[in-house]
């Protein structure tokens, strides 16, 4: 699917947002969710000095909707600010890592998210970035 203007629009507010909270040793990510009923709710990435201590832009984002008491989550994007060393100094669109793909699923699995493949900004639904998944039963 391609990506309409709100979607760039949810997306430069992600870049606004990790500009804002950038820390290059605690938070480089940010997420943005735009819920059905147009509420923009935002979370950065919270990066210990152990690296299993990181939590991710999209648990904390989900988390702040869920303590809002939203379900209606329509779109969501992370966009990572890059290290001062690395030679891209573009923010950029990234996908949802494994564990966060888990997550989303479980909450908002028609959710659109917006990622990039290749060089193009698409949007896939949350279930199909994730098929097969780990099941309890
Ligand atoms: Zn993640």
């Amino acid at each position: 699917m391609e990506i309409t203007q709100a979607d760039h629009e949810l997306i430069k507010h992600a870049e606004q947002t990790i500009t804002r909270h950038f820390s290059p040793k605690h938070h480089r990510l940010a997420t943005c969710i735009a819920t059905k009923s147009g509420q923009i709710i935002t979370g950065i990435n919270v990066e210990g000095s152990f690296g299993c201590n990181d939590v991710c832009a999209e648990q904390i984002t989900l988390g702040n909707v869920l303590s809002h008491g939203v379900k209606d989550i329509a779109c969501m994007v992370t966009v990572k600010h890059p290290k001062a060393e690395d030679p891209n100094q573009s923010l950029r669109v990234v996908s949802p890592c494994g564990k966060c793909r888990e997550l989303i699923l479980d909450y908002a699995p028609e959710a659109w998210v917006i990622i990039k493949n290749g060089s193009t900004l698409i949007k896939v639904h949350a279930k199909d970035l994730l098929p097969y998944r780990y099941s309890k039963a």
